[in-house]
């Protein structure tokens, strides 16, 4: 399913009404006073709606610190929000969150995450297990990454143990996930200075130029912006699928799955020059 824009839009203005203003990485409580003084409870009920979804910055308070998760809890859901726990993305932080999923599945809350990093893990940082560079004579830099390479690691490996081990903690723990949210936004090129024209021109140039990329997908010589940014997003579904969606869709079979980037391809007019992924 994909995520109608404006919750994520809605919950993007929320979080920046919510977050504390000195930008503290601690829990602040006042939150919860601010949220009472400016939203009112809803009157009606949501029925099917999702709720209004709430990315967890550091200072947003969730009840598991000082031990309230339900009256915590209660403010959001009380008001049709939904805290994302974005901290949920191994099985030990699952555990520790596992009051509020709890709580949250007593008062029938749609339970929607969106485990932060899931989906830029394999790209960047220690794990940095896709990215490999071109092979010659295409040139060789960590800039321009491989995308025939990502497809067949993404092939072997399958999916990423710590994504099937939370989940399956979630579902031994008869939590009724509804809907997991990812946050995609790496891979072949990035939103900011590489989704410019120039590097993803100069991507596309070391792209046809790639023998294992050629075989992957075909001979255009050479690749120009637009259609290596097709090439970009079918890797990038691909992968989604092979590491996560269907691993996903074996523990919980109706899970419903979106992404949360603020800039959904063609969803928003487009930038001139601009290739986001
Ligand atoms: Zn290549």
């Amino acid at each position: 399913m994909s995520v109608d824009r404006r919750i994520v839009l809605l919950a993007c203005a929320a979080s920046l009404f919510l977050n504390s203003p000195i930008g503290s990485q601690e829990p602040d409580y006042e939150v919860l006073t601010r949220l009472k003084a400016h939203i009112p409870p809803l009157s009606n009920s949501p029925g099917d709606r999702l709720p209004l979804l709430i990315w967890q910055t550091p200072d947003l308070p969730m009840g598991i610190d000082n031990n309230s998760v339900s009256t915590t809890q209660a403010v959001y859901l009380d008001r049709g929000m939904l805290p994302l726990c974005n901290n949920c993305g191994s099985p030990a932080m699952a555990k520790e969150y596992l009051p509020i999923f709890q709580y949250w599945k007593s008062k029938n809350v749609p339970i929607c995450i969106l485990p932060q990093g899931w989906l830029q893990a394999p790209f960047a940082g220690p794990a940095n297990r896709l990215r490999m560079e071109h092979k010659a004579p295409a040139v060789q830099a960590p800039d321009f990454e491989c995308a025939a390479a990502m497809l067949e690691i993404a092939r072997e490996t399958k999916h990423s143990g710590e994504i099937m081990e939370t989940l399956a903690f979630l579902k031994k723990s008869e939590i009724p996930l509804k809907l997991l949210l990812v946050d995609f936004e790496s891979g072949l090129y990035l939103r900011n200075q590489f989704e410019e024209k120039a590097h993803v021109a100069q991507a596309a140039v070391e792209t046809s130029q790639c023998p294992r990329c050629v075989g992957e997908f075909g001979q255009a010589t050479p690749l120009t912006a637009a259609p290596f940014s097709r090439i970009a997003d079918r890797t990038r579904a691909s992968i989604t699928r092979s590491i996560l969606t269907d691993p996903a869709r074996t523990i919980y079979p109706d899970l419903q799955i979106g992404n949360y980037f603020a800039w959904p391809i063609h969803r928003l007019p487009p930038v001139k020059d601009h290739f986001p992924a």
